[in-house]
């Protein structure tokens, strides 16, 4: 029988809820998770994981007949039937028993249903009143936010659950947002010969390095995209089975589907926060230790705290969050400095992200113009990726850019954005870089090996130039 006392009670069963209770069990703590829909949330079913099967047999297909020998032998067209199905295999359909064998193998007692926090440490699930001794970790996500476009609400809008669990493929979908998930549906989709659409106020993939939105908009077009920038809609109708978007600039665009990818709203409406005096409706603010600002018992991990809305950095924010409530709970040292054992100091400047898009993008920590607002004294470095010895074995005609941002100063890298195909798998590198900040006269030392894509690295230190004696003086 399920108790109505815990140490710890997590709300939400997503990625980083599941963390977090992973952590205060395995420190010794009665941990109970309440999950309302799926145990593995948004990121097993309706995002990460689907999303990024149904990029991937498009992408090992381009991939393929980008390199002699390889390409000949590539006669058939991209299987859409055979992506869906193996969508489906990553989903399992959409049943979340696995996660839930997953979660009793783990100590974690589960409740399903929807979970409102009705006093200090207190949270009701259907009528029954659950209270934490220690703590309660809003782990709730977030959902897609829907603009306030006329009839749009009306015109049955996809969101990105509808986009990566879809059944039939349309022949026309109309993106509306230049942001990851709006390049990298965009990706998927015209990969499989829909045609898309792509609706952007301003340039796609804002907030990262310009040439990024540029490369991978002309790639998207190159897959046979409409990629139209600058441009607002102005109101959306469906008659039947086609939706018309108008736009701001006159123009107007027709699709069987609409996806709305224009940000994310937080899973805080029906949460109970005007029980404990917050707002329902807004993002969980809360300290480095992802306790919420104002209170001793409230944590916020993941989504719902809009540091970095990123299933790796929502689970590193979750054992920083175990990690601290174990703590906290048996009276031993807090270790809260930067950097420290109970903190998630790198979402601040380090966090890694990558766009699944073809080409990828990957890239940690500061842009060129984020470094600069941020007041260091900055040195940009590009290279042409295309021109390493290992980009040219990977693929004919290979085209990519990286860019280092360097803090003039300190001499280490505040930032690196890779844009080429495969680049995701050297980002770990340039983490560790930024994360570490690793003096740039020891990084040469680090030696790539030849004729990896990882060479960039070395073009990048000799384009800037060796600097002496810093590590000799530590
Ligand atoms: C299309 C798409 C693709 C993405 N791709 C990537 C990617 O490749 N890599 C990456 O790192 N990130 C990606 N993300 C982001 C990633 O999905 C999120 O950062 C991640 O899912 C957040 O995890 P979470 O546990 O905070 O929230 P969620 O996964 O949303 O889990 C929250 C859980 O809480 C439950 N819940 C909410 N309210 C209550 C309540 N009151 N009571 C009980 N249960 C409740 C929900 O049902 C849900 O299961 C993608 C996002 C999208 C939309």
């Amino acid at each position: 029988m399920t108790s109505t006392e815990y140490d710890v009670i997590v709300i939400g069963a997503g990625a980083v809820g599941e963390n977090v209770a992973d952590r205060t069990v395995q420190g010794g703590l009665s941990t109970l998770i309440i999950e309302s829909e799926l145990v593995g949330g948004e990121c097993s079913y309706w995002a990460c994981m689907p999303s990024k099967v149904l990029l991937r047999s498009g992408i090992a297909l381009r991939a393929a007949k980008n390199v002699a020998g390889a390409a000949e032998a590539v006669t058939g067209e991209l299987d859409v039937a055979a992506v869906l199905k193996r969508r489906d295999s990553f989903t399992h359909d959409w049943n979340d028993q696995s996660q839930v064998d997953w979660l009793n193998g783990a100590g974690i007692d589960l409740v399903r249903g929807h979970a409102t926090i009705t006093g200090v440490r207190e949270v009701t699930v259907d009528g029954t009143v659950y209270t934490a001794r220690h703590a309660v970790v809003a782990s709730t996500g977030s959902a897609a936010l829907l603009p306030d476009i006329p009839g749009l609400a009306d015109a049955s809008p996809w969101t990105s659950r509808e986009a990566t669990s879809v059944k039939n493929v349309p022949s026309r979908l109309a993106i509306i947002g230049g942001g990851v998930v709006a390049v990298e549906i965009a990706t998927a989709y015209a990969s499989f010969g829909t045609t898309v659409t792509v609706i952007a106020r301003s340039g796609l993939l804002g907030g990262q390095e310009p040439f990024a939105g540029e490369i991978v908009g002309a790639a998207l077009e190159e897959l046979g995209a409409i990629v139209l920038t600058g441009v607002s809609p102005k109101a959306v109708s469906r008659v039947g089975e086609q939706v018309t978007i108008e736009l701001d600039s006159g123009a107007s665009v027709t699709a069987d589907e609409i996806l709305v990818a224009t940000g994310r709203t937080p899973r805080t409406t029906d949460l109970g926060l005007e029980n404990i005096g917050l707002t329902p409706g807004e993002w969980l603010d809360t300290d480095d230790t992802l306790l919420v600002t104002g209170f001793d018992w409230l944590y916020a991990t993941g989504d719902v705290n809009h540091r970095a809305l990123l299933t790796h950095q929502g689970k590193y924010q979750a054992r920083a969050a175990g990690d601290v409530i174990v703590a906290r709970a048996l009276g031993r040292t807090v270790d809260d400095t930067p950097w420290g054992t109970h903190v998630a100091t790198a979402d601040h400047n380090a966090v890694p992200q990558v766009t699944f898009s073809d080409p990828e993008v990957a890239s940690v920590g500061l842009t060129a113009q984020a470094a600069e607002k941020a007041g260091y004294d900055t040195r940009v470095i590009d290279y042409d990726l295309g021109a390493i010895a290992g980009s040219s074995v990977q693929a004919d005609g290979y085209a990519g850019k990286a860019r280092m941002v360097v803090d003039e100063k300190r001499k280490v890298v505040l930032g690196v954005t890779f844009v080429g195909p495969d680049v995701s798998e050297m980002l770990q590198a340039a983490t560790f870089a930024v994360v570490g900040e690793i003096p740039l006269d020891r990084l040469w030392h680090a030696v790539p090996a030849y004729p990896t894509m990882n060479e960039i690295w070395l073009r990048l230190l000799e384009t800037y130039g060796r600097p002496e004696g810093v590590s000799a003086q530590v």
